[in-house]
């Protein structure tokens, strides 16, 4: 017998498998791991296939040393996942494979800790009758005692009442009145479980229907949809009822979340309504925990998994169900290598296994209207929140005019007057600012010179240290001293101008003293469970006013916010990326609908310096069909995505000249390459040579060459022969492959 195996060494030459012999008496399945002899070293590797017979020289061959695991760590659909992708992305398999297996469990680092088990072997009639008898000491009798009643106990159990119980053990054993088994014991994230309990709402008739057509898909059938509900609709309520429907069926099902920081409630929800059979993955578990929740979805013991992006890759069997909630959020995009879409990659699971996809926002992004509306999906719509609570009453405010009237505060006159109200109401605000720090720039006054980082070109942001000014790099963390003088010009007229969520707190603070505020942002948000303790000091209404970045947005569901106010829209709306519009109709949107989520109606104020921009206009009547059709002309008539692929080879260098060499290089071998296919020539409508927006980040000087091409296979092709080019490393210069790339610094 013989196997193939993919040896876990990311490295060009090792992109294909290696043939190894299975020695007598082992059984192998495909996707176990093994250790295998590689070159003089022992490596791991997945078994990807078994083959009876073999071309190559038997003599040549070495054998598997020994498997890593009694089971399969790959189920054969994640194999062909990882295939699939490793195609697509263009890298080799073993990059794929690596991210459906737990780092703890590569490299030899596994710890599974055990625990032993005491049971009886005997009826308890027998071991009283044992525990009686002379010849046993004082210790047998007491352990045979405790284990009379029928319950196993672990050894720790029993040396609570028995002290250094393991000998006494030992001779029990060997008499056959007991059993003493070691088990794997898992680490259980999170604290205890709440026991499996049904406290769901009473569906509402939209949710009714909408799940009408969802749950006649779980059983095998598969569907595709996406759930267009606006905020405060109750799409968490349709998940539940679909995975609870699920798992009756004796299926699974994965929930995705943009951040499951910022998602507390949907997860104590889960863990409320489906205890223990639901694992829940995110990025402050330890490497350990991480590991035991991957085996005990491995082994069915958990059965929906909630998480973000990477927990699509989750070792499922039997899946029956996946939701993207808030499908539109760019956290579902992985940057890291392999590059990957969450949303893409579930579609692609779901697919393979004959899930049902749930995509799910009040915003959906552009993409997945657009093949919603082209019949790849089934739209399913919740125009209306939950009990005819109204939408919030949205006001846009003219910043012009308030400069104009002599207003310098950040806040609008209308703005300070719902704060107040809001207030001496006891009822809660949340205030957007999508710049954190406290002032956005520093600049001179007389020569006009702007401070920016030694290491980006990018303008530094203001931020308050304790008592002290400090000027801090949003990209790359560096950190100066405010300057008492320009370093231009030596005036000493140098300023700060912008604000920051810092300075709005300030500005709260004075305005109403005595009120507690709470703000949220990575300067504040650090640390093991940041985010859970701010939004504690909100829920529980201490503070009465949560200011924050667009973290402040997403799913959040607290009943007595009534008025949020938006102090800056514009801020998304001027950066240089094709989707600022669509990004920032979203954010509005969301934050938006964070008010009146409970009896109280809500109200929204939206403050900017261009209140004719349709975008805003269009997030202020909330009215995602209108913004839907004008993006989508817009994307046609300027074709950008989807109408066409956005691409890019980004050349990094510490030194600038080979920056510009690498590029032009690039650049030339690109041509060549469309020469040699006039047939991907031809989907190629631009091709430059350029200065990136950024163009000088984490002290590297950028070029790229940027390139929109049309949706076709042939263009799929070409992308691969650039990420090809990409791969070809150059001294002295990183060269990245971007497609549709999340941001185009
Ligand atoms: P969405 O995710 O669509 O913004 P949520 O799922 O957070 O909305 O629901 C909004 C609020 O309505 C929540 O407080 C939720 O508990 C409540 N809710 C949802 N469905 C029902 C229902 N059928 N009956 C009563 N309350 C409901
Ligand atoms: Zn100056
Ligand atoms: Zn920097």
């Amino acid at each position: 017998m013989y196997c193939q195996v993919i040896v876990d060494i990311v490295h060009e030459n090792v992109a294909h498998t290696f043939t190894y012999a299975v020695p007598d008496g082992m059984t192998l399945e495909k996707g176990q791991r093994v250790s295998v002899p590689f070159g003089a070293r022992e490596k791991e590797g997945i078994v990807v296939d078994l083959d009876s017979s073999t071309e190559l020289d038997p003599a040549r061959i070495k054998t598997v040393i020994r498997k890593l695991e009694e089971y399969p760590a790959i189920l054969p659909h994640m194999a062909e996942l990882a295939r699939e992708m490793a195609e697509q992305a263009h890298c080799p398999l073993a990059e794929t494979l690596r991210l459906m297996i737990p780092a703890q469990m590569r490299g030899g680092r596994i710890t599974v800790k055990t625990v032993s088990t005491v049971t009886l072997s005997v009826s308890s009639e027998m071991a009283e009758k044992a525990a009686e008898e002379e010849k046993r000491s004082r210790k047998r009798k007491e352990i045979l005692k405790i284990l009379s009643d029928g319950r196993s106990r672990t050894v720790k159990e029993l040396s609570e009442t028995v002290r250094d119980p393991r000998e006494a053990l030992n001779k029990l054993e060997s008499e056959g009145l007991i059993r003493i088994t070691e088990e794997e014991e898992l680490r259980t994230p999170g604290g205890a479980f709440i026991g499996l309990n049904e406290t769901g709402h009473i569906l509402t008739s939209e949710q009714k229907e909408v799940l009408d057509e969802i749950i006649p898909c779980l059983n095998g059938k598969g569907g595709k949809f996406l759930l267009h509900g606006v905020t405060g609709s109750g799409k968490t309520e349709v998940f539940m009822t679909a995975v609870r429907q699920t798992l009756e069926l004796g299926k699974t099902a994965i929930i995705l979340v943009p951040e499951i920081a910022l998602t507390p409630q949907m997860v104590s929800w889960f863990r409320a309504r489906f205890g223990s059979v639901a694992a829940v993955i995110h990025s402050r578990l330890s490497a350990g925990e991480r590991f035991d929740e991957w085996r005990r979805i491995r082994r069915g013991d958990a059965r929906v998994v909630i998480g973000a992006r990477s927990a699509i890759f989750s070792p499922v069997d039997h899946l029956g169900l996946v939701v993207v909630d808030e499908e539109h959020e760019s956290t579902y995009f992985s940057d890291h290598h392999p590059r990957y879409d969450a949303r893409e990659i579930a579609l692609s699971r779901c697919n393979r296994e004959n899930a049902t996809l749930i995509l799910a926002s009040a915003t959906p992004s552009i993409l997945s209207f657009a093949r919603a509306r082209r019949g790849d999906y089934m739209l399913l719509e919740m125009p209306k929140r939950v009990h005819g609570r109204p939408l919030p009453d949205v006001s846009i405010v003219d910043m012009r005019r308030e400069l104009t009237g002599g207003n310098r505060s950040v806040f609008s006159r209308e703005l300070q007057k719902a704060l107040r109200k809001c207030i001496q109401s006891g009822e809660q605000a949340m205030l957007l600012m999508n710049r954190r720090g406290y002032y956005s720039f520093v600049s001179c006054r007389s020569c006009g010179h702007v401070m920016k980082c030694r290491n980006c070109d990018i303008s530094l942001t203001y931020h308050m240290i304790g008592e002290n000014g400090k000027l801090r790099c949003h990209y790359c963390g560096a950190e100066t001293d405010m300057p008492v003088k320009c370093p231009e010009c030596g005036s000493k007229y140098i300023k700060f101008f912008g604000s920051g969520t810092q300075q709005v707190e300030e500005e709260v603070k004075k305005l109403f003293p005595g009120v507690t505020t709470a703000r949220m942002d990575i300067d504040t948000t650090g640390g093991k469970d940041g985010h859970g303790r701010i939004l504690e000091e909100f829920r529980s209404g201490r503070a009465k006013v949560l200011i924050g970045t667009q973290m402040i947005a997403k799913g959040l569901d607290f009943p007595s916010v009534t008025l949020v106010g938006v102090i800056a829209a514009d801020q998304t709306l001027n950066l240089p990326d094709y989707r600022s519009r669509e990004r920032t109709f979203q954010l509005l949107t969301q934050v938006a609908g964070r008010a009146g989520r409970g009896s109280r109606p809500g109200r929204v104020i939206i403050q900017t310096y261009k209140p004719e921009d349709q975008v805003i206009r269009f997030a202020a009547s909330q009215d995602y069909r209108a913004f839907f059709e004008d993006e989508f002309a817009r994307r046609r008539t300027a074709l950008y995505p989807p109408f066409t692929v956005m691409a890019r080879l980004l050349a990094e260098s510490p030194d600038e000249v080979s920056a510009i060499n690498t590029a032009k290089e690039l650049d030339t071998k690109t041509r060549s390459l469309l020469k040699e296919h006039p047939e991907w020539a031809r989907k190629v409508l631009l091709l430059s040579n350029d200065v990136p927006p950024v163009q000088f980040l984490r002290g590297k000087h950028r070029r790229h060459l940027l390139m929109k091409l049309l949706v076709s296979k042939e263009t799929e092709a070409f992308c691969g022969a650039l990420a090809e080019l990409a791969g070809q490393t150059q001294k002295n210069t990183e060269v990245w492959f971007e497609y549709n790339p999340t941001t185009m610094m």
